[in-house]
């Protein structure tokens, strides 16, 4: 059963179409690197992938949900098996490492008992929080506060907290913009590393072309809110994405 399932999905802002009429199939385990322009529909995709945002017209169906009002369990539900990597990483800035980490899993957890989680986190908590960042190699800020990181550190933290998060899809929207160049091959290493270690299916949106070839099975390219191609593309597929 497919993951993800996109009908001639459209999307327009007013007069604008960020999307028109993109199908697609996503099934569990994929890794797919979503490339193209800048305002080719790159961030707009990934938002209706995560049920974040509703299509004008066609249907976006995710883990059995949409946001017509059909689905299984219920949306929020659903949405907590959605790790979202927003490329502002969407961190609360005055809190501590370990406080953004557990916000991760407030979709399952009710407010009382998030609360209480932020104050004075579980043995459990603290144990999972700590081996999540020794892996990414962070574990010695765990209680520093997150405005004190520096950009790659604090996109670590962001990381984590989708881990945390137990999703079952994680949808991370450009995220080597905050990173220096020469480490984009590492983070993307780590990334599909940890990706497959915890089966999950990753969908992610890349300026690099090479990188994307080099750890992406499947690109799809987006050219004025269409798909142009949807697997392994030639050089001139490449090259007629770009060109205006
Ligand atoms: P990308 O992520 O590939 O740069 P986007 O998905 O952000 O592209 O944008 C696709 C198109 O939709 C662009 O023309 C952009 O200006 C427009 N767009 C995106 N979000 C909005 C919005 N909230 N309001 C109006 N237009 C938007
Ligand atoms: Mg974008």
């Amino acid at each position: 059963m497919s993951l993800i399932t996109v009908k001639d999905a459209t999307l327009r802002y007013g007069v604008t179409s960020a999307l028109s009429g993109v199908s697609l199939s996503l099934n569990p385990g994929e890794k797919i690197a979503l490339i193209g322009p800048s305002g080719s529909g790159k961030t707009t995709l990934l938002r209706l992938l995560g049920l974040q945002e509703k299509p004008t017209s066609g249907n976006v169906v995710t883990l059995g949900c949409d946001l017509a009002g059909n689905c299984a369990t219920s949306i929020r539900e659903t949405r907590s098996k959605i790790g979202m990597l927003p490329q502002d990483l969407g961190l609360v800035a005055n809190l501590r490492v370990i406080q953004n980490i557990i916000l991760g899993r407030s979709g399952t957890r009710n407010f009382l008992r998030t609360c209480r989680d932020l104050l004075f986190p579980s043995k459990t908590d603290r144990d999972e929080i700590f081996a999540t960042l020794e892996r990414l190699d962070i574990a010695e800020k765990i209680y520093d506060r997150t405005d004190s990181l520096s950009g790659g550190q604090r996109q670590r933290v962001a990381l984590a907290r989708t881990l945390f998060q137990h999703a079952e899809i994680l949808l991370a929207d450009e995220p080597l913009s905050a990173v220096d160049p020469a480490r984009g091959r590492d983070v993307l290493k780590l990334l599909t590393a940890l990706c497959d270690d915890a089966g999950l299916t990753l969908i992610v949106s890349l300026h690099q072309v090479e990188l994307a070839r080099e750890f992406f099975p499947r690109i799809i390219g987006l050219k004025e809110g269409q798909i142009a191609f949807d697997g392994t593309p030639t050089d001139d597929e490449i090259s007629d994405l770009y060109s205006s």
